[in-house]
């Protein structure tokens, strides 16, 4: 369990973030909200630490996906810069993630100031995140164990809305949890690599959409898992 692991976050890890953002800068993430983001979450506290943990934080910084349990993995830094990026947060918004994971996205999200409502459909890795988040400074997103297909009709609508996981279609119940003038990103396929999706909503039945180009997620999957 993670109350073995430190919160030790020493100059050797901040000296890796730095370059980090470099590269994120480099690959176009020009957001200086973003990159200070990505500059302060220790993401090396947000690996799965019950198997190979030494030899992952040597990778905690390099723009990989690596293991975090349960079977899935934590994103590449460049996708959550890019997704947040093209979120576009105004401090304050109420975005809904679908796919908690580890919470190193949500973290990202309370970094460039969103209330954060998240939802994880395995229930061992909602569990270990729902602890491990207050347990490293972060209190305020609001953490639920559930399908994010149905996204939360109860806190709707949303300013914004990010789906971490491949899908194979967009999930209406978000359509319709979007605000007017909200914004959705969402990786679509089935296969190996996914399309992200931009869309906006102009108003309650339409959307203006655009296509991201390729990136790689585990997939959104139907229902709840113990
Ligand atoms: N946001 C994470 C990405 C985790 S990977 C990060 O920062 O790294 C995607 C996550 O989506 C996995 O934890 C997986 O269990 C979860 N997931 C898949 N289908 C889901 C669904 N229908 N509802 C909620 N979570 C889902």
């Amino acid at each position: 369990m993670f109350y073995e692991v430190s919160k030790e976050d020493d100059y050797l890890f901040r000296g890796k973030r730095k370059r980090l953002v470099e590269q994120l800068l480099q690959k176009g993430i020009t957001s200086k909200n973003v990159l200070a983001a990505i500059e302060k979450v220790p993401r090396h506290l947000f690996f799965d630490n019950t198997t190979a943990r030494p030899a992952l934080l040597d990778h905690a910084y390099s723009d990989k996906a690596l293991p975090i349990g349960a079977g899935q993995t934590i994103s590449h830094p460049y996708t959550v810069a890019f997704q947040t990026q093209m979120l576009e947060i105004v401090p304050g918004e109420k975005v809904l993630e679908i796919g908690t994971g580890c919470g190193y996205q949500t973290a990202v999200l309370v970094e460039v100031g969103a209330k954060v409502y998240s939802i994880e459909r395995q229930k061992t890795l909602y569990d270990k995140t729902k602890l491990f988040l207050p347990y490293i400074g972060y209190t305020s997103p609001r953490l639920v164990y559930g399908d994010g297909y149905k996204g939360l009709p109860q806190y709707a609508p949303f300013d914004k809305i990010i789906v971490t996981a491949g899908a194979p279609y967009i999930p209406s119940d978000l359509l319709v949890q979007l605000k007017v003038g909200g914004v959705m990103l969402i990786p679509i396929g089935e296969g190996e690599n996914q399309e992200m999706n931009w869309l906006k909503k102009t108003s309650d039945t339409q959307f203006d959409k655009k296509q991201l180009g390729n990136f790689k997620f585990v997939p959104l999957l139907q229902n709840k898992a113990q």
